[in-house]
């Protein structure tokens, strides 16, 4: 076996350590049973498969059925110079493979925050090997180094119109990216858990874990709101299948608003 996963993150190891590093950080979780790994193999006996859906023209949601780990929706992002896989997810096989380059060439893959790490040198090595991107300040997450590895601060025009930049946040590189044509040249942010649409459609929110519900601090939420504030979008893409779909800047600042509002305690006289 050359690596395993672990079930509850599905990030991808070189070893089997005694607790995955992501899972125990305060951010997380390990299930109260203890640790746990599987493998591709594994999954795929246990009927995993993966979904392709098409999410907006040029842009594709792939998740696994049943969720593995934390179960993101990846983004495939399609361009004329070849397609961005964001946010991998922590299963793949043949067929998904087989579909994933039948929408072109992945030429760059990136997380946009050690959670969502999933299988992303696996990936790299079954689509030929393309550059695996990871935020400098989060190396240390990484379980499975690998070549395909690259470090970068940005911001990364990793294909025209398609800029990687680190706001952080909810991790010191967490990261977003500007997708100029998309939302039919009104601009799309895939926000990763940098910023979480939330299930009203029409507030964003900003934690340091959603899973244990820490909160950022005011100053951190306007850093990460003014550093995104630099694009033009309209639109946002979290990492579930959540989403902004319209005039999804402005919900950020007003919802960046009301965070500082509520944790300055402004609101300490309603009841
Ligand atoms: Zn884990
Ligand atoms: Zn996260």
């Amino acid at each position: 076996m050359s690596f395993w996963i672990c079930r509850t993150c599905a990030v991808e190891h070189a070893e089997r350590v005694e607790v995955c590093a992501i899972c125990a950080d305060e951010r997380q979780w390990v299930p109260a049973e203890g640790q746990l790994w599987t493998t591709l193999g594994e999954l795929a006996d246990e009927g995993y498969r993966v979904e392709i859906a098409e999410l907006e023209p040029d842009l594709y949601g792939l998740s696994s059925a049943p969720d593995a780990g934390i179960g993101q929706q990846t983004k495939l992002l399609r361009t004329p110079a070849g397609n961005l896989l964001w946010d991998p997810i922590g299963y793949l096989d043949d067929d998904a493979v087989r579909r994933v380059r039948e929408l072109g060439p992945v030429v760059a893959i990136a997380a946009s925050h050690p959670h969502m790490f999933g299988v992303q040198v696996e990936w790299s090595r079954e689509l030929g090997g393309p550059p695996v991107y990871v935020a400098e300040p989060d190396l240390g997450w990484v379980a499975r180094p690998d070549g395909a590895i690259r470090p970068w601060t940005g911001p990364l025009e990793v294909l025209p119109g398609v800029t990687l930049t680190q706001p952080g946040g909810h991790f010191p590189g967490s990261a977003v990216v500007h997708w100029a044509a998309g939302a039919g040249g009104r601009g799309v942010l895939l926000a990763g858990d940098t910023i979480f649409a939330n299930p009203d459609r029409r507030s964003v929110s900003f934690m340091r874990s959603y899973p244990n519900r820490i909160p950022l601090s005011g100053a951190v939420v306007d850093r990460v709101t003014r550093a995104v504030e630099q694009f033009a979008f309209d639109r946002l893409y979290s990492n579930f299948g959540n989403a902004i779909s319209e005039n999804a800047r402005a919900v950020v600042r007003r919802s960046a608003d009301r965070h500082i509002a509520w944790v300055r305690g402004d609101f300490d006289h309603l009841t």
